[in-house]
């Protein structure tokens, strides 16, 4: 079994972390300051099945910090763990229980928080990896958290420099430690809807990553064998250019409902270029759904398979078009009426949650909903519905 030590596992994206990893297949090693906490975390993962301890830890502290090591060493000496797979180092300090650190000339800093800040992002990360690598195992993963600080660092100093220099940690070590198949890598998500950013936050929450995309991309990586890169996760997985095509999308949906037929429609782009555009077929027509005959248009006019296009489709994809855009090569699609707002019955073969089977896939394919476009591409849904049931 496979072990991962994650810090600041008891809230927030360490504890996302470490649900997700315990539920695919890894004994996670928790640490943090709160054994509460951490003993309620523990005891839902080992309900579920999963394998889970727990270490209390403060990260401020160097001699905490030696004691742990020391544990984990001594049970990877006992043959308890067969070494290490994982070092996640998630923990990082930006509030306490009065303030959020933020907004803050350097000089109003306390002292403390300056050097716990630099303390718990950095130090820690740096002593626990230095103490724990003669004990990683070949093909094992370093992943440290940065953050995305899109108006630079102004205002939060320390939890800026703290994160910068474990960024660059994160590259130095990858580079030495290539040759020994231990692989480093950084993530680096722009505000994340955890319970405290919700709690100091809560105007902003609702446009925040989910703690749960981001467990995502730590698995993502775990299971790759990249090295030295940091990945950026903004708050929306999709820009200008979706949006664009994902409103050509819609309006092949009202060209359909025009035409009689279920307003749906899909377009598939490649490298900026619109390669295959198309309305719903009233059935009983055989290849009516707008996604596959985009599919089938777009193999046809390219010849080969899908691998470097975009599907963008006004409905959230049944399960016909979903296979089929996976074994065309998609591997991203993007949609703007969600399953969950129609009716399935006659929309959909199931209310099967599409989520749970992709995760089955052997290759990633991603379903990115627009909800802005939502309203949009639902009105004729509606309306359809309306005139046909
Ligand atoms: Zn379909």
């Amino acid at each position: 079994m496979k072990t991962a030590i994650i810090t600041g596992a008891s809230t927030g994206i360490g504890k996302a972390v470490a649900n997700k990893l315990a539920k695919n297949g890894y004994r996670v090693l928790l640490v943090a300051r709160s054994s509460n906490k951490l003993d309620q975390i523990v005891r839902d993962i080992k309900s579920k099945g999963g394998e889970a301890e727990y270490y209390t830890v403060d990260l401020t502290d160097e001699l905490n910090i030696k004691g742990f090591l020391n544990e984990v060493i001594d049970n990877c000496k006992a043959g308890n763990y067969s070494g290490i797979d994982a070092i996640l180092n998630i923990a990082g300090i930006w509030h306490d229980d009065k303030e959020v650190f933020a907004g803050k000339d350097f000089e109003t800093f306390g002292e403390k928080v300056i050097t716990d800040t630099y303390s718990v992002g950095f130090t820690a990360p740096s002593l626990i990896i230095h103490g724990l690598l003669p004990y990683m195992n070949k093909g094992s993963h370093i992943i440290n958290l940065s953050g995305t600080f899109e108006n630079g660092g102004k205002g939060w100093i320390p939890y800026y420099a703290s994160k910068k220099a474990l960024e660059d940690l994160t590259y130095g070590l990858a580079d030495e430690l290539k040759d020994q198949k231990i692989y480093v890598n950084g993530i680096s998500p722009s505000d994340t809807a955890t319970e405290e950013y919700t709690k100091w936050f809560p105007e902003y929450a609702k446009d925040a990553v989910s703690p749960e995309k981001i467990a995502e991309l730590f698995l993502d990586i775990l299971r790759s064998s990249k090295s030295g890169t940091i990945q950026v996760i903004k708050k929306y997985d999709y820009n200008d250019k979706d949006i664009e095509y994902l409103k050509m999308a819609i309006e092949m949906s009202h060209q359909s409902y025009d035409e009689g037929a279920f307003p749906a429609g899909a377009v598939i782009v490649k490298d900026g270029k619109v390669i295959s555009k198309t309305t719903s077929t009233s059935f009983p027509k055989i290849n009516f759904h707008p996604e596959s005959k985009s599919i089938d248009i777009a193999i046809n006019e390219l010849n080969e398979q899908l691998t470097d296009c975009m599907l963008y489709a006004s409905m959230e994809p049944c399960l016909m078009c979903l296979s089929r855009a996976y074994w065309a090569g998609i591997r991203k699609i993007v949609f703007a009426v969600k399953k969950e707002n129609v009716p399935h019955s006659i929309c959909y073969e199931s209310n099967l949650n599409h989520y749970d089977l992709l995760e089955k896939f052997n290759e990633k394919i991603e379903l990115v909903n627009i909800e802005e476009l939502q309203e949009y591409a639902i009105v004729e849904v509606k309306a359809w519905l309306e005139k046909n049931s």
